[in-house]
């Protein structure tokens, strides 16, 4: 049989992709799939690129096309499927192959993965991939975890197909095991967020002032042009502009307000909480998403609940205060998404550089934007807490743009109109700038109902309590 590079099994959206990325890019590759009409159907397709695909019809055939130590690529559905694709090659392997999950996988499950494998002699390395149908095929931004030697073994490929940013590959190894993983899951989360606060900008503008989608998507498009520079803007103003050839209404206006999810906000929230974080405006935009699937209740709420909106006499907005409250907003998301990274860090020992993270973000992924060039830069300084919104230059941004925000907030509350995320968002950033906050009265109230002690400012030691008995 025909020798390959490297194997690819899972020729759904994304393995296809990133099989003709990688035959472009000048390396052989076999590619195999559970429903096998898919493979011939795929190499049929693949036009000059079919001559560097191997077909493989079983697992057996995979690795009999490639030379020991193998790698093969598993891009399948995220979960059990990639057990029983591990399963299913593990006996035709030899000690020293390598394994790399490419899908959406949880990083526990990578952990657990890469323990297992390692006991049997294999190597696993985890590897998060951003970028949808057209990063895979073009060039997507690659997360990598697991050992590094492995890595070095197939760094040549990943570099090849990723995304460029001014020449540099967006594809780093972050750490150890489920460290490529864990970032693209924070990658998501962050994602969330920042379509949330998108969606909630767009709201006010249809709600509040009645503009039209295509009045929207110019406004967008013209943010485009600045400090909100981003894939997420870009593509917002290009669905508002579209039109449904069927009924010749805007798209955006006959699309249901359901939103769908398939796990990674939510495992970012899940992994935030387990860390003692809290990424508000991932949460917010998790919940969002979930409010939105209550369509019936909605239904029923809109003709029940009364608005109660304010009489008019709330904030007027200024011009510019949409995008300026837009771009503090999606700054405090990112702050909250790398403060979360910075705290798994410590806890599984990965030492992620957290500014070469911001830096192969910065083409290919979903969350390009021009604001991670800054980012990266922040990183690269001597930053307190890790906490962008502290770094001198984030600092002085939000100080240009969170009265923006401040408006922006108070407006979509006096109107009624939902904003989770931007409200969120400023709520974080209120508390990150209280040297003293409330949670006095929250450890007093403990230590009133459950007698759980408490730190008094003028005195050593935690096991403090109030005279609460004493009437
Ligand atoms: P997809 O188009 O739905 O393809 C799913 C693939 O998984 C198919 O090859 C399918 O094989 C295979 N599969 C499903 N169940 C299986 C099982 N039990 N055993 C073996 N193979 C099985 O999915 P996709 O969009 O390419 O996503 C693949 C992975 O990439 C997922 O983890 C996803 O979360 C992640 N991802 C997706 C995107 C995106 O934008 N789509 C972006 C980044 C990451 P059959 O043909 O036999 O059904």
């Amino acid at each position: 049989m025909t020798q390959a590079r490297i194997g690819l099994i899972g020729l759904g959206v994304m393995g296809a992709n990133l099989a003709l990325n990688m035959a472009e890019k000048g390396f052989p590759v076999a590619v195999h799939n559970r429903t096998t009409s898919a493979i011939g159907e795929f190499i049929a397709g693949a036009g000059d690129l079919a001559s560097r695909l191997v077909a493989a019809e079983t697992p057996q055939a995979l690795a009999a096309a490639l030379t020991p130590p193998r790698a093969i690529v598993i891009m399948v559905k995220a979960g059990a499927p990639v057990d029983a694709t591990i399963d299913a090659l593990k006996p035709h392997l030899d000690p020293g192959d390598i394994l790399i999950d490419a899908g959406n996988a949880d990083f526990n499950d990578t952990r657990r993965r890469e323990a297992a494998l390692k006991d049997e002699g294999f190597r696993f390395i985890g590897m998060g991939v951003s970028g949808g149908e057209e990063g895979a095929r073009h060039g997507p931004s690659i997360m990598v975890g697991g050992a590094a030697e492995a890595f070095s073994e197939i760094e040549d490929i990943v570099t090849a197909i990723a995304a460029k940013y001014q020449d540099a590959p967006c594809a780093a190894h972050l750490g150890a095991d489920g460290a490529g993983h864990f970032v693209k899951t924070v990658h998501n989360g962050i994602e969330y967020a920042d379509m949330q606060m998108i969606a909630e900008i767009y709201g006010l503008l249809r709600n509040d002032e009645h503009r039209s989608p295509a009045q929207i998507a110019a406004l967008f498009d013209d943010w485009n042009g600045g400090p909100l520079k981003s894939y997420l803007v870009e593509i917002t103003a290009k669905v508002l502009a579209a039109t449904d050839p069927g009924t010749g209404h805007p798209m955006v206006d006959v699309i249901l307000d359901r939103a769908g999810q398939k796990g990674t906000g939510r495992w970012t929230l899940i992994e935030a909480l387990k860390l003692g974080q809290s990424a508000s405006t991932i949460e917010a935009a998790v919940g969002a998403r979930s409010w939105s699937s209550a369509k019936d209740l909605r239904i029923l709420g809109e003709d029940t609940l009364p608005r109660a909106a304010a009489d008019g006499t709330g904030p007027v907005l200024l011009d510019g205060d949409l995008e300026r409250a837009l771009l503090a907003a999606r700054v405090i998301g990112y702050s909250q998404g790398f403060s979360l990274l910075a705290a798994a860090s410590d806890e599984f020992d990965w030492n992620l550089d957290l500014a070469r993270t911001a830096e192969i973000w910065r083409a290919g992924c979903i969350i390009r934007s021009a604001l991670l060039d800054d980012i990266a830069t922040a990183f690269r300084g001597d930053l307190p807490g890790h906490s962008l919104i502290l770094a001198p230059a984030f600092a002085r941004l939000l100080g240009d743009t969170v009265a923006a925000l401040r408006r922006v907030v108070a407006r979509t509350a006096l109107c009624g109109q939902p904003a989770p995320a931007l409200s969120s968002a400023l709520a974080y950033y209120d508390t990150m700038r209280t040297a003293r906050g409330t949670a006095t009265l929250i450890q007093a109230q403990r230590d009133f109902f459950g007698a759980h002690g408490f730190e008094r400012i003028d005195k050593e030691g935690d096991g403090h309590h109030g005279p609460w008995g004493m009437g």
